[in-house]
């Protein structure tokens, strides 16, 4: 008899939501991680709750609302790392009409801002903080009895024997697990700076020198970002890191008081359709995998929703 149910492989926000979803509705799980959770793309994340590059279907709008839903209620719970941040998104363009996510925020709201912004929309959404959060995750997982494993899977057909349902939660790792070339990297550069008392995060997206972000957080806080499609390097950019904080600082002038305190750079698991959340029979013969990855800039706005349908996909699947 297998030991496990199903064992998943990644142990990013992803798979780690997904084997506490699964371990929580009564499966016997088994993580397995080719990486230790801070070298992890999920450990850099920003990471606030906005499902940007991921189209507007109904099925993205359930998976946002789902873990928008989740994350309020652990902010409300006190789960470390979370919490909801207000935030002003700034336009530089004729007011577009609000986004097809506002029905998933509450209060969202429309204002006035000085020039060059033509206005802004105002909201409120969780925020977590990922060196926080995951590592409350992985606790988490252990405590209802999920096995966590270090370990590099070469073929998913390899550990086919321990369960019979595979999650493949790799996210970018995807293009060569199952060979699907639709994921792609998209570089994002950020700087992690002191935070000088900041508690509203801002948005200019629409900045000419580039999309421009600053999020606070508890101790510090994260500014961005880049969107490099394509590119696969991670080691930060000097004059990238230039640009930023220039444009950052013009944003956001309190932060000129801040020091830098570090440089990273990260890739997103793009997928053009955004996240891949199915059954798969044909990739392990005999074998049934649920594919969840593709989250692209968007892998803790959506964990639980994608989450909960990857563990509702196993259930449909077990009789
Ligand atoms: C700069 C930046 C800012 C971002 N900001 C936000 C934000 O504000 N909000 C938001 O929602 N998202 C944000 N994102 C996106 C988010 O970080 C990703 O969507 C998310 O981390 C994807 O999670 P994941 O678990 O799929 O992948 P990962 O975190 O990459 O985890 C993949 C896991 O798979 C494992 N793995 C891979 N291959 C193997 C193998 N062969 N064997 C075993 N294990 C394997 C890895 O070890 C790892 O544990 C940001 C990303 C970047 C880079």
């Amino acid at each position: 008899m297998e030991e496990f149910d199903v064992v998943v492989v990644g142990g990013g926000i992803v798979g780690m939501t997904c084997a506490v979803e699964l371990r929580r509705r009564g499966a016997r799980v088994c993580v397995m991680t080719a990486d230790a959770p801070a070298r992890t793309t999920s450990w850099l994340a920003a990471a606030v709750w906005y499902p940007v590059g991921i189209g507007g279907s109904e099925r993205a709008l359930s998976f946002a609302q789902e873990s928008f839903d989740v994350f309020a209620d652990q902010a409300e719970r006190g789960v470390p790392g979370v919490r909801m941040i207000g935030t002003r998104m700034l336009h530089r363009r004729p007011l577009p009409a609000d986004p097809w996510w506002s029905t998933a925020v509450p209060g969202f709201a429309t204002e006035d801002a000085d020039a060059p912004f033509t206005g802004s929309w105002r909201f409120s959404v969780p925020m977590v903080e990922v060196p926080m959060y995951l590592p409350w995750l992985h606790e988490r997982a252990s405590e209802l009895g999920v096995h966590v494993r270090t370990e590099n899977v070469a073929s998913l057909a390899d550990i086919a024997d321990r369960a019979r349902f595979v999650v493949n939660a790799t996210g970018l790792a995807a293009r060569k697990l199952c060979g699907d070339e639709t994921v792609q990297p998209v570089r994002g550069q950020v700087i992690r700076a002191s935070n000088p008392g900041l508690a509203v995060s801002v948005r200019d997206e629409h900045n000419p020198g580039g999309h421009t972000y600053v999020h606070p957080r508890r101790h510090d806080v994260i500014i961005g970002g880049t969107f490099e499609r394509g590119r696969n390097d991670t080691a930060p950019d000097p004059g990238t890191a230039r640009a930023l904080w220039a444009r950052a600082t013009e944003l956001v002038p309190e932060l000129r008081e801040a020091r830098i305190l570090e440089h990273h750079a990260g890739l997103r698991p793009v997928r053009e359709d955004g996240p891949r959340v199915e059954l798969d029979r044909r990739l392990v013969p005999g074998r049934e995998v649920v594919h969840n990855y593709g989250h692209g800039g968007a892998g803790i706005t959506l964990s639980w929703g994608t989450a909960r349908e990857t563990a509702a996909l196993i259930e449909h699947a077990w009789d």
